[in-house]
């Protein structure tokens, strides 16, 4: 029986995905690796129909916290001030990352099942004079979908550039990149875009790049260096070559199969059709459709449940879900609806939930 992931990454691949994943073995100082390398870098603007001569995408080795690291500890200059806007775990990770690297930094932060309150961003902004918000855009610790389009417009207004965390939304939301505030998102090839582990990569506007911090603040994560290195058909250091053969098929994939607003609806369709299935059975969900992203949803434990009875029930029928994260552990799970999951893999999973939640 073939196990349906349900967790946040990484994905149930296609086959298509898995045969390209070995298809073949790329020397990275070769034509063959750079022709791949183009590939990837042009078909992964091309997800969001973004404009070459104005966005560049840096790919580079890790999971999508090296992105993340990499775009903060890259993007902001060191006269940069930076407010981060925290309403979770990985909003929390990029204070973290702010602090390692010695960033000027300050936070509003919120209870991980809140909203951005945006009076507080405004006056964080009003009063602080910070050249940079970085934000998440879909906070995968509760499901929840963070306005970004509006924490761009305060950007905009306020002058301050935005670095985007769009690790578990790039390839299924709106990224607003019409926004002039947008200077950068960082992601992953495993989620949305329903590629293999080990690749990462940032989008980044070329005018942000062309301010990024001088000197480095680290070898490995630096995106300038890699920028240049893969502009002019190179790379730094070995890459995730057998990643790449992968994102490269998983991005054909999706724009065979309609782009970002056809992968949005068919997540639409199957987050709802869980959520269906789980409110019979009188599991509720812990924000509304309208708060939630369509990549995860996070539940309620109901009474008398525990997570291991749940998770072991789906896992024996073959799918894996996701706990909760801190405080939360005890009292939700998660079910992301994101990778190659068909019509059939939808019918077992209804059922199998059934059959967990009545017993
Ligand atoms: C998955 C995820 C990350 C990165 O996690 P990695 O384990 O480093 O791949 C960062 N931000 C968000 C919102 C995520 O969902």
């Amino acid at each position: 029986m073939r196990c349906i992931l349900l967790n946040p990454g990484p994905v149930s691949i296609s086959d298509g995905v898995r045969k390209a994943a070995v298809s073949d073995d790329l020397c990275h100082r070769e034509p063959e690796y750079f022709t791949l390398q183009d590939r990837v870098r042009s078909g992964l603007l091309k997800v969001y129909a973004l404009d070459p001569a104005e966005w560049t995408a840096i790919l580079l080795g890790g999971s999508g916290t090296t992105a993340l690291e990499a775009m903060l500890s890259s993007l902001a200059p060191r006269d940069a001030r930076l407010l981060v806007v925290e309403n979770g775990v990985y909003g929390e990770r990029i204070s973290r990352i702010a602090e390692i690297h010695g960033l000027d930094y300050s936070t509003v932060d919120h209870e991980w099942t809140d909203a951005i309150d945006f009076d507080r961003v405004e006056k964080a902004l009003v009063q602080g004079a910070f050249t940079h918000v970085a934000a998440v855009h879909h906070e995968t610790t509760t499901g929840r979908l963070n306005d970004v389009k509006w924490l761009a417009g305060l950007c905009e207004q306020y002058g301050a550039e935005l670095l985007l965390d769009a690790v578990s939304s790039f390839g299924a939301e709106d990224v607003p990149f019409e926004s002039p505030a947008l200077a950068a998102c960082a992601a992953t090839a495993n989620k949305c875009l329903h590629g293999i582990p080990g690749l990462c990569f940032a989008v980044c506007r070329k005018s942000a790049m062309q301010k990024a911090v001088d000197p480095p603040r680290s070898l490995y994560l630096h995106l300038p260096l890699w920028a240049a290195k893969q502009d002019q058909q190179g790379t730094p250091f070995t890459p995730p070559v057998n990643s790449l053969l992968a994102l490269n098929k998983a991005l054909a994939e999706l724009a065979q199969q309609g782009g970002w607003r056809a992968r949005h609806a068919q997540y639409t369709n199957l987050a709802g059709q869980v959520r269906r299935e789980l409110s019979r059975h009188g599991v509720q969900p812990l924000l509304s459709v309208g708060e939630s992203s369509c990549v995860l949803n996070a539940y309620r434990l109901p009474q008398g449940k525990t997570y291991e009875t749940v998770h072991d029930g789906l896992k024996h029928r073959g799918f894996v879900i996701y706990a909760g994260q801190g405080s939360l552990v005890a009292e939700m799970f998660r079910i992301s609806t994101m990778g190659d999951i068909g019509p059939y893999d939808m019918e077992r999973l209804l059922a199998s939930l059934s059959s967990v939640f009545s017993a």
